[in-house]
C-alpha cells in the first residue's frame, strides 16, 4: 500500500500496517487491515477520511467491531479505528436535553455515565457493546427500546468530503437496519450523534441498568460472539428456528452456536470466519428447508477469506 499515504495518515494518529483485525472484533475473528490507523476525535477521523479518499484507497471505518464478521484474508485498504469519544452536554436546547457524543463514543459508557448523572432515556443501552455510530447503522437496541427514540441528528462527512448535520429521520432507522444498510448513504460517515435524554432519579436508573444486566447475563453467553447472528423473522425468533433445525451447540471448528442462546455463535478459541459462515449458511439452508423463512444475517460480512 501506498508510503505516501501511510505517511499522511501516521501525521494525522497512529497508523500501523497489517494490524490483525482479531484484535478489534467482540468475534476475536479477522485477518489483516492493510493499514490501521487510530482516531481519537471526530476531527482526527474527518481528516483521515477525507486522505483515503483523496489517495482513493479503499476504506472501512471500525467502531467497535462488535457486529462484524472480518473474514480470514483480512481488509484490504484502510481501517479508521475510530476511537472519538468526546461528549459534550446535556445541554437544553428548545426545551429539550440533548446529549453530543462524537461517533466512537461506546453507547453503554454514555448511557452508564448519564444515568449516574440523572439523565435517562437511553439506560436500555448499557449492555450494548457498539459506539454511536454503529448504533446509527443498525439502529441499536434493547428492551424496547432503540436509537431512533431518542436520536435528534447526526453530523456526517458526506461522500463530497463537506461535513453536513442530518435530521435523525434522513437516515431512515428501522429494525436493526437504516439507510446505510439499505445503500442509500453510500460513503456518508458519522461523526456525531445528538441525543435527546430527560431528567430521572439516578437511583431508579441505576435499579433499571442492574436489572437489564441481570436479564443479559441469563440470557446471553459470555466470552467471544458477536451478539445475534440473524434479525428476528417477527414474529418468529432467530434463536427458536435454529434450536428447532437441531443446531444449538452444532460447532465447526471452533465455532459454535452457543448452548445458552442459539442466536449467538461462539469464539471457542481459534474460531476462524470461514467456520463461523459456514455455520450460518447451514443454519439458513435448514431454516429455510424447513420453515420456508428467509434468516437474515445482521452480523455483516467485512473483507475477504471466508
Ligand atoms: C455481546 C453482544 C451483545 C449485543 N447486544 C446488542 C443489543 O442488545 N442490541 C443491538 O442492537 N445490538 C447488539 N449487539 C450488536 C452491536 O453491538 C451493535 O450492532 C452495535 O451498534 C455495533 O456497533 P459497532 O461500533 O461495534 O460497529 P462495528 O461492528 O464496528 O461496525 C458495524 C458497521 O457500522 C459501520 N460504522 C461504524 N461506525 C461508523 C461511523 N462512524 N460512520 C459510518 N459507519 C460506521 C461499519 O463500517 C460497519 O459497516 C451486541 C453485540 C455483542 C457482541
Amino acid at each position: 500500500m501506498d508510503n505516501g499515504l501511510f505517511d499522511e495518515l501516521a501525521a494525522i494518529a497512529p497508523t500501523k500496517r497489517g494490524e490483525p483485525l482479531s484484535r478489534h472484533t467482540t468475534f476475536g475473528i479477522g485477518g489483516p487491515a492493510d493499514i490501521f490507523v487510530t482516531v481519537r476525535g471526530a476531527e482526527a477521523l474527518r481528516r483521515a477520511v477525507v486522505a483515503v479518499r483523496g489517495a482513493g484507497a479503499p476504506l472501512f471505518v471500525l467502531g467497535a467491531g462488535s457486529n462484524i464478521l472480518v473474514g480470514d484474508g483480512g481488509i484490504r485498504g484502510v481501517v479508521i479505528d475510530n476511537q472519538a469519544a468526546h461528549v459534550r452536554g446535556p445541554e437544553e436546547r428548545d426545551g429539550a436535553l440533548i446529549v453530543t457524543a462524537e461517533s466512537g463514543t461506546p453507547f453503554a459508557t454514555l448511557a452508564r455515565s448519564m444515568s449516574k448523572r440523572g439523565f435517562g432515556g437511553i439506560e436500555w443501552a448499557a449492555g450494548i457493546p457498539g459506539t454511536l455510530g454503529g448504533a446509527c447503522v443498525y439502529n441499536a437496541g434493547a428492551y424496547d427500546g432503540c436509537l431512533a427514540d431518542v436520536l435528534c441528528a447526526v453530523t456526517v462527512l458526506g461522500a463530497d468530503d463537506r461535513e453536513r448535520r442530518l435530521e435523525a429521520g434522513e437516515l431512515q432507522l428501522a429494525y436493526r437496519s437504516s439507510g446505510f444498510t439499505r445503500g442509500a448513504l453510500p460513503g456518508v460517515v458519522v461523526l456525531a450523534t445528538e441525543l435527546a435524554l430527560r431528567r430521572d432519579d439516578p437511583a431508579a436508573l441505576s435499579a433499571r441498568i442492574a436489572d437489564f444486566d441481570r436479564r443479559r447475563l441469563d440470557a446471553q453467553p459470555r466470552g467471544r460472539n458477536s451478539g445475534s447472528t440473524f434479525k428476528n423473522p417477527l414474529p418468529r425468533q432467530a434463536w427458536e428456528l435454529i434450536d428447532a433445525v437441531g443446531l444449538r451447540g452444532e460447532r465447526i471448528g471452533d465455532a459454535q452456536f452457543s448452548e445458552k442462546h442459539c442466536n449467538f455463535i461462539a469464539n471457542l478459541g481459534a474460531a476462524r470466519a470461514r467456520d463461523v459462515a459456514a455455520l450460518m449458511r447451514e443454519a439458513q439452508r435448514r431454516v429455510r428447508e424447513r420453515f420456508g423463512i428467509e434468516l437474515e444475517n445482521e452480523v455483516a460480512y467485512v473483507g475477504e477469506g471466508f
